[in-house]
């Protein structure tokens, strides 16, 4: 149980509400909500739900008027009901209650407690004064009650243009909560017409007034809401006092926001995305929106789960992605059945099959592990596409799918043999390949019991369709976007791949768009809800599947088995693309009698085999540098965990062979190929990029890479153990402190004047948001030195 339900628990025992409990979700219509207002969504609704008569309100906090809108309303209504929650009749509207309100403000006025001042924005700003310099009071603090009474109704009935006055609460312009120094509670917007409202109100209410009592209005018992709101609870409870709300009062209570990796949550920011034209709008299914999400094919569980696995407390935390990702996966893994999917299709024709001839093969439609049953029937005929990628006529070391000569088995098919090879005469691309089928194979089994050892996903002329796939990735390339000073700046500009003309098996074809498949071997896919059609399917990637086939191979064969290469393709087959074996002949022609292999480049890099100066040509034209590429070239085990790492990193070739041949033979020597059997390839591309993006320096890298090659094991976890022997760091636990006295100013106030038990809070806040890696003796002491009265910013003003 977390904080909050163990604390409305005990309000229940107590019957503190008189056996009510009543929550409220607060969103304001400026925007669409997303993944973070989830976890609001699912904790309000959630414990009304946990308690008998308990109830969730939906309030719309439309005190705003320009920025809202009614569409932004139904939009958010559609988003809670399909996350699964339902206000039933408590739908209100802050907007319900301006005339309510005002006679709160009124309330104030009377009892000499709000004021009306004529200060300028500006003068109003310089009044408040700062964390370490106390406020000073306004020159119309001393009005009296007929006069702020004339002067507020003048407000009300649009008298006054907007900005020329405001309504204060008169409470200490020297407070330590800034919160508290006479904060301002109405303010005139004449001209900006209300969605709602329209134009009968001149005067709009602001957040810190509006909300404690439209929650009063409404009898919530607690009002949960965000860390940010941490310095507003106090003045949550002054106005609910003073304006003689009745008993028993609602309660504010705060939790940590729901921070993800990869992801912004605040719907100013998103919008900037939608205005700017960065995404196609509010439901882009990059968009962390719920609309966005729903487009992409996340369900409304696995946001659930998600929110249940973050749980809810008082210390920030970021969720990493995987874990996201998982969710998703585990979710997606019961309700997707499978399909094959073509993405790049590569024409096989299979000659010794008839001309004319049609069968078909039954797979089953999920995995025996998910225990459900259905199956699909796959038309098969002499014409198949496979996705070019399976096909290599190079095949790189460990390649265990179609080479030429070579024999691979089409799932649930047969098994065939690829026989030769089509090209283009003048780009030299491969456009087709003939292969024969071993008719004993029906059923994708060798009836001599031959080991065939690669299987493929495949799609039959007859009958396939064409479907347009868009490969979906992360909205922003950093894990934090915004820590940096442009957010925009971070975009991912791959964030989404089309595929135009990929090939679907054809029962998908027929399903309403909205549905879940798993296309094999490529994840998991959302045929789009808008978009889609029978004669045009288009399919949003939900989430890549965890263990590609392809990466686990490569790794097995690359890092474990060495240089286990299959067969060499038949001679009468160039090596390469045209372009390629030019430079290659080229390289021969130029490379006269020196030393060393006998296969050399115009470089003058000298190999033992072709296929090692075919790799090193393919490295030179990622972005590696000659020497680098040659040195990798030379290993098998390096070009293997090579390629699989620049699967999942593309952009980042060159920082991987560097890192694969320059900082792994540091650790493990020139020639230390069997050293690299633990370091998982998805390990260094998360490494590599870490590093190229500036999330984590080059010599930390290099201790994390030190523990990959003796440990294996995943970056992110690595990185993070490693961080334990970092928190003695003063600059480290100085920079959490400084955010930390940032964010509790009053408290670092009333540290420096002499409330020294606050030390403890300092040092608690410290180890929560290390978590709980920061040593407490240095953390203690840190946070003295910072805290001295003479080190405070600001402080020198104070004295002069
Ligand atoms: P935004 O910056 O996205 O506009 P907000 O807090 O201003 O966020 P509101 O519409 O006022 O947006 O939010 C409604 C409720 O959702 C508030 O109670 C707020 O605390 C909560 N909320 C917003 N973002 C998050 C988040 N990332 N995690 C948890 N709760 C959130
Ligand atoms: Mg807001």
């Amino acid at each position: 149980m977390d904080f909050i339900r163990s604390m409305i628990s005990r309000d229940w025992e107590k019957g503190k509400y008189g056996g009510k409990i009543v929550t409220r979700f607060p969103p304001e219509p400026n925007g669409f909500l997303h993944i973070g207002h989830a976890k609001a969504i699912c904790l309000n609704f959630g414990i009304a739900s946990e308690y008998p008569g308990g109830r969730c309100h939906l309030r719309f906090d439309d005190t705003n008027p320009g920025t809202e809108k009614v569409e932004y309303a139904e939009a958010m209504k559609r988003d809670i009901r399909w996350l699964g929650f339902d206000w039933g009749e408590h739908l209100y509207h802050a907007s319900d209650y301006f005339e309510k309100l005002f006679s709160f403000a009124l309330v104030l006025v009377r009892k000499g407690l709000a004021y009306v001042d004529a200060s300028s924005e500006a003068e109003i700003r310089e009044q408040r004064g700062t964390v370490t310099r106390p406020g000073t009071n306004s020159p119309y603090r001393n009005r009296s009650f007929p006069e702020n009474r004339d002067l507020f109704m003048r407000m009300k009935k649009g008298e006054f243009p907007d900005g020329s006055h405001v309504l204060r609460a008169k409470i200490d312009m020297a407070h330590p909560n800034m919160v508290m120094r006479d904060p301002i509670l109405y303010r005139i917007r004449r001209a900006v017409r209300h969605y709602r409202r329209g134009n009968t109100w001149a005067i709009y209410p602001l957040y810190d007034f509006a909300h404690c009592l439209s929650d009063s209005i409404e009898g919530v018992t607690h009002s949960l809401c965000t860390l940010e709101f941490d310095n507003n609870r106090e003045i949550y409870d002054w106005l609910l006092e003073h304006v003689d709300a009745p008993s028993p009062r609602p309660e504010q209570t705060e939790f940590a926001r729901l921070v993800l990796d990869y992801v912004i949550t605040s719907k100013r920011k998103l919008r900037l995305l939608v205005e700017e034209g960065r995404v196609r709008g509010w439901d882009d299914p990059r968009m962390p929106t719920l609309a966005g999400l729903r487009r992409r094919g996340v369900t409304p569980e696995a946001i659930r789960d998600l929110c249940r696995m973050v749980g809810v407390a008082k210390a920030a935390s970021r969720v990493d992605a995987g874990k996201f990702d998982f969710i998703i996966r585990n979710d997606l893994n019961r309700k997707a059945p499978r399909a094959f999917c073509v993405l790049d299709p590569l024409k096989v024709v299979i000659t010794n099959y008839p001309e004319g001839q049609e069968e078909s093969f039954s797979a089953p439609s999920f995995p025996r592990d998910v225990g459900k049953p259905g199956t699909r029937e796959l038309p098969f005929g002499r014409v198949v596409y496979i996705d070019r990628e399976d096909f290599a006529e190079v095949p790189p070391p460990g390649f265990r799918r179609l080479v030429p000569g070579g024999e691979v088995r089409l799932k649930y098919a047969c098994v065939i043999r690829c026989e030769s090879v089509v090209k283009d005469p003048t780009s030299g691309r491969v456009t087709e390949l003939r292969c024969t089928f071993d008719p004993a194979s029906r059923g994708a089994k060798t009836s001599d019991g031959r080991k065939i050892q690669g299987t493929i996903h495949w799609v039959a002329g007859a009958g396939a369709v064409s479907a347009e796939v868009r490969l979906l990735g992360r909205l922003f390339a950093v894990p934090d976007p915004l820590a940096s000073s442009d957010f925009m700046q971070t975009l991912n500009p791959n964030s989404e791949r089309v595929v135009t003309d990929a090939l679907v098996e054809p029962g998908v074809a027929g399903s309403a768009p909205g549905t879940h498949y798993q296309f094999e071997r490529h994840g998991y896919f959302f045929s789009d809800p808008l978009d889609s059609s029978a004669e045009k399917p288009v399919f949003n990637r939900t989430v890549t599947l965890r263990n590609g086939w392809r990466r686990k191979s490569r790794q097995i064969s690359g890092a474990k088995t060495g240089t286990a290469t299959p067969a060499a393709p038949p001679k009468a087959i160039s090596y390469g693309s045209a372009a390629m074996s030019q430079a290659n002949s080229q390289a021969t022609a130029t490379s006269g009698g020196s030393t060393g292999g006998a296969f050399r480049t115009a470089s003058g890099h000298a190999f033992r085999s072709e296929e090692e100066r075919t790799r090193f040509q393919g490295f030179v034209s990622q972005g590696v540098p000659n020497t680098t590429a040659a040195s990798l070239a030379r290993s098998p085990e390096r070009t293997a965990v090579f390629r699989a790492a620049a699967d999942s990193y593309p952009a980042g070739a060159r920082s991987l062979a560097s890192w694969l041949v320059n900082e792994v033979a540091r650790v493990v020597g020139a020639d230390g190929g069997g050293d690299l059997a633990r370091l998982h390839p998805q390990a260094l591309a998360d490494l590599a990029r870490a590093v190229d993006e500036g999330g984590l320096s080059r010599r930390k890298g290099r201790a994390v890479l030190e523990v990959l090659l003796a440990q294996g094991g995943a970056f992110l976890d690595v990185r993070g153990k490693l961080d334990l022997t970092e928190t003695r760091d003063e600059n480290t636990l100085n920079a959490i402190l400084e955010e930390i006295i940032e964010d509790f100013p009053d408290k670092a106030v009333a540290y420096r004047n002499g409330k020294r038990g606050l030390l403890n809070f300092f040092v608690g806040e410290v180890m929560k948001r290390s978590e709980g890696k920061a040593d407490p003796k240095t953390a203690s002491r840190q946070a003295r030195i910072l805290l001295k009265p003479g080190n405070a910013p600001g402080q020198s003003g104070q004295r002069k």
